[in-house]
């Protein structure tokens, strides 16, 4: 585990070391729901977070 501030809400939050941090920064989950909401009330494109994670 990791910390890692979102950027929306500025706390830290407890990250995976397998997690995929964005360009953007982090976005903790709640955030990511009102992100999608706002995306999609502007019509935007629903930007897929969820990566294929392909083990060996
Ligand atoms: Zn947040």
């Amino acid at each position: 585990m990791r910390a890692e501030r979102c950027v929306y809400c500025g706390r830290e939050w407890n990250v995976s070391l397998l997690a995929s941090i964005p360009p953007i920064g982090y976005v903790c989950p709640g955030c990511e729901g009102k992100e999608r909401a706002r995306a999609r009330r502007y019509g935007q494109k629903k930007p897929r977070l969820k990566a294929k994670v392909t083990g060996t």
